[in-house]
């Protein structure tokens, strides 16, 4: 037989040199989960105010405590670079970054498909994963497929925990029915203290009952500490906009009416206030009606249910990107690779 061999190589030529954009919550705990890795190295960082590039590869610590201290890595001697155009300058500046995770901030609601944009402009090509939450937000990513395709991007959209991790375990579980009833998201978060994730937090005020996307982006610390103050420092949120509905459908599972997503987000407790869960609810072919239940360990934080997924998406990405298959897929039509 010819056929080409398959990946399971145990010593891989040379690891697949890392960008992470954005060095908040997410994306120094990216930062920390690589530094863990053989197969893949962080190579470069961007946030707000600057970036750093280091072909032979970034000091985790380094990064993560001038951020920490300065604000931005743009201050990492003799690696950092200033910058108010720090991904247009990241991109611009450096070669052989393979594939980017995109830990931003989607506010607007626009921002990652513009970035993906400058990507496309930029004539790079390599493998871009996001953790992009809002359906809105993967469709305007999906509407992109043939521009990433002629760009020869292979770009890994909803690949974080919801959507991502939980999206990806209703696929599997969906393969023991023959109609799908039903898909429950249900997830607990729980964080130290808010200012450590404040996107994330935002982007769930975005999402409760008079806010929307524009009003929480808009909203001041104060403000966001005001609101947090009246209910305790917990955020209860029901049917979300969240693209696991989208993805789902597109994955040709079920109607993305048949998918819902809420949570509850503790911001002032690290401890998970519910289990995270995911229910999918289908009939067999023998006509039984059953739930298959994916439940994650109370133990495994926010940050390792998303960075986790978005490195193995990468890691498949990859591939795929090898075999010169570029366009726009979901954590619903790929199985994510685990990087060793
Ligand atoms: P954060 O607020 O902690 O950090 C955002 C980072 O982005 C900061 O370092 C900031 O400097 C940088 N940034 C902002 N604008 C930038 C720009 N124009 N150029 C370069 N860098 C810029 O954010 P977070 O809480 O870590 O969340 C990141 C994203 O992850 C959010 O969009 C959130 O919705 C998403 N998220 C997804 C999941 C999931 O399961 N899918 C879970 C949690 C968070």
């Amino acid at each position: 037989m010819n056929a080409a061999p398959m990946n399971t190589s145990h010593h891989s030529p040379s690891p697949i040199r890392v960008g992470v954009l954005g060095f908040g919550g997410l994306g120094q705990a990216a930062a920390k989960v690589l530094a863990g890795k053989r197969e893949m190295i962080l190579v470069a960082v961007a946030d707000q105010k600057g970036y750093a590039y280091s072909a032979e590869g970034l000091n985790t610590d380094g990064c993560i405590a001038t951020y920490q201290s300065q604000g931005s890595v743009g201050y990492l001697e003799p690696v950092g670079t200033l910058s108010n155009q720090s991904i247009q300058d990241l991109i611009a500046s450096t070669q052989g970054v393979e594939g980017y995770f995109l830990a931003l901030p989607n506010l607007p609601n626009d921002f990652i498909p513009t970035v993906a944009k400058e990507f496309i402009k930029a004539g790079w090509r390599g493998v871009l994963v996001d953790a992009i939450k809002r359906t809105s937000a993967v469709e305007q990513l999906l509407a992109m497929k043939e521009e990433l395709q002629a760009a020869g991007i292979t770009y890994m959209t909803g690949c974080g925990a919801t959507p991502g991790l939980l999206t990806a375990a209703a696929a599997l579980a969906a393969q023991s029915y023959a109609e799908i009833h039903k898909v429950e998201i249900t997830f607990g978060v729980g964080i130290a203290n808010w200012e450590a994730y404040r996107a994330t937090v935002r982007e769930d005020i975005g999402h409760m009952p008079g806010y929307t996307v524009e009003a929480a982006r808009a909203m001041t610390d104060a403000e966001v500490e005001a609101l947090l103050d009246k209910t305790n420092g917990v955020l209860t949120l029901e049917n979300m906009e969240h693209a696991d509905d989208v993805m789902l459908e597109v994955a040709g599972i079920c109607d993305r009416d048949r998918v819902t997503v809420g949570g509850v987000v503790d911001t002032r407790n690290p401890k998970k206030p519910l289990s995270t869960n995911v229910k999918i609810t289908g009939r067999t072919f023998e006509g039984k009606i059953s739930t298959h239940t994916f439940t994650l360990g109370d133990e495994t934080s926010m940050a390792a249910n998303v960075c986790g997924p978005a490195f193995g998406y990468l890691k498949a990405g990859q591939q795929l990107h090898q075999r010169d298959i570029y366009g726009i897929f979901t954590a619903a039509e790929i199985m994510p690779q685990f990087v060793r």
